[in-house]
């Protein structure tokens, strides 16, 4: 079998708000083959720049576009062909913009390597641990504390046992956001996990007088309260309390996790697996992060392709605890997949058919593609 396109399809919602929601856009990736098998995967970045990754014409040797990088290549290969686009792209890429686009087309060969063998992705990343996964909901903090409330109650009321709110108003006066994730731990009752995305806001000292507090109110645990490159701040926290410390979305790559298992001694990692390098990558962070006995917890907040990527690896490693569900009401997030994933009893089936087990919906595909170029 061998690789005859590789497609960066820009998707855009006509109205954008300039708030932390991944879902108003998508960079989805589709790679094609000479037995009609396609594959597809997803990007989590500025989607006009990764389109550029992947058409790029190629300058000198270690400055391709990942096209031509893989036109005629065994999908099979994927460790290979990995290491060719980390390799080639060596002097424009590494860990930012470039390593995004692979994870898409990462992801978009497992999805091949699936349909081929009649077996769903999870299945080759190593066997299932799991057939379902305890979803949380995941979604932007209100301002007041009584829509906190209300929001907490009625995804408690869809069946959810696990809420994560973020970003907002968080990060900017501790008392407050003490006071909004109270509201919230109130409304979801004992048996409902809460956890507070902070969006590195917070100083040190800001963040363990905030550690200390969410504590005491039970919360599973603070997201990135302090900037993505603050190792020694997140050392000193995560010394400092016995609160899950949380982060790892922003990273692309293994060596930035090493760092942040190692160094930086968090508590759950967050590989996005639309960023960090695709589920070849994510998996060994997974392990990575099992070998120092700490969570993987995938960050998810694109559309069901992303959720697919993460359910195969959730199911495939021994240390998550979670599958992050957006519960935005962009309409990329809800149809882009001809049968949206469904939480039941506050989890989400694992996919079993071929692939990423997953089919697009080509109504929405061109409904929101952007065809202009820039
Ligand atoms: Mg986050």
């Amino acid at each position: 079998m061998k690789i005859v396109n590789v497609e960066g399809i820009i998707l855009r919602l006509p109205v954008r708000q300039a708030v932390a929601d991944g879902t108003q856009d998508d960079l989805l990736i589709r790679v094609e083959t000479d037995e009609g098998i396609t594959g597809y995967g997803e990007v989590d970045t500025s989607p006009e720049v990764g389109k550029a990754v992947i058409d790029a014409e190629m300058s000198h040797g270690t400055c391709y576009g990942l096209r031509e990088i893989l036109l005629g290549r065994d999908p099979f290969d994927i460790e290979q062909l990995w290491e060719l686009m980390y390799r080639k792209t060596n002097y424009y890429g590494r860990l930012g913009a470039v390593m995004h686009a692979m994870s898409g087309v990462d992801m978009a060969l497992w999805d091949i390597m699936g349909k081929a063998l009649g077996k769903p992705v999870h299945k080759l990343l190593g066997g299932s641990y799991c057939s379902d996964v305890r979803a949380y909901a995941s979604l932007l903090m209100p301002e007041q504390a009584q829509e906190v409330r209300d929001a907490v109650r009625g995804y408690v009321a869809e069946g959810f046992t696990a809420i994560k709110l973020g970003y907002g108003p968080l990060g900017q006066d501790v008392r407050k956001d003490v006071k909004l994730a109270a509201a919230a731990k109130e409304a979801a009752g004992s048996d409902v996990e809460v956890m507070i995305d902070i969006g590195h806001g917070y100083s040190l000292k800001e963040a363990m007088q905030a550690a200390r507090e969410f504590e005491n109110l039970g919360i599973f645990w603070m997201e990135e309260p302090l900037p993505p490159e603050d190792w020694d701040g997140y050392r000193k926290l995560c010394e400092s309390t016995s609160l899950r410390i949380a982060a790892g979305e922003q990273e692309a790559g293994r060596w930035t996790f090493r760092r942040l298992i190692w160094e930086a001694g968090l508590d759950v990692l967050q590989p996005d697996i639309s960023r960090v390098g695709g589920l070849t990558e994510a998996k060994r962070i997974a392990y990575m992060a099992h070998e120092a006995n700490r969570l993987c917890v995938p960050h998810a907040f694109r559309t069901g392709v992303l959720v697919a990527a993460c359910l195969h690896l959730i199911a495939a490693i021994p240390n998550s605890a979670f599958l992050e569900f957006s519960v935005t009401e962009s309409a990329l997030r809800r149809e882009l997949l001809t049968t949206p994933f469904k939480v039941a009893g506050g989890r989400v089936s694992v996919p079993t058919q071929p692939g990423l087990g997953i089919a697009i919906n080509p109504d929405t595909v061109e409904a929101y593609s952007v065809r202009k170029g820039i």
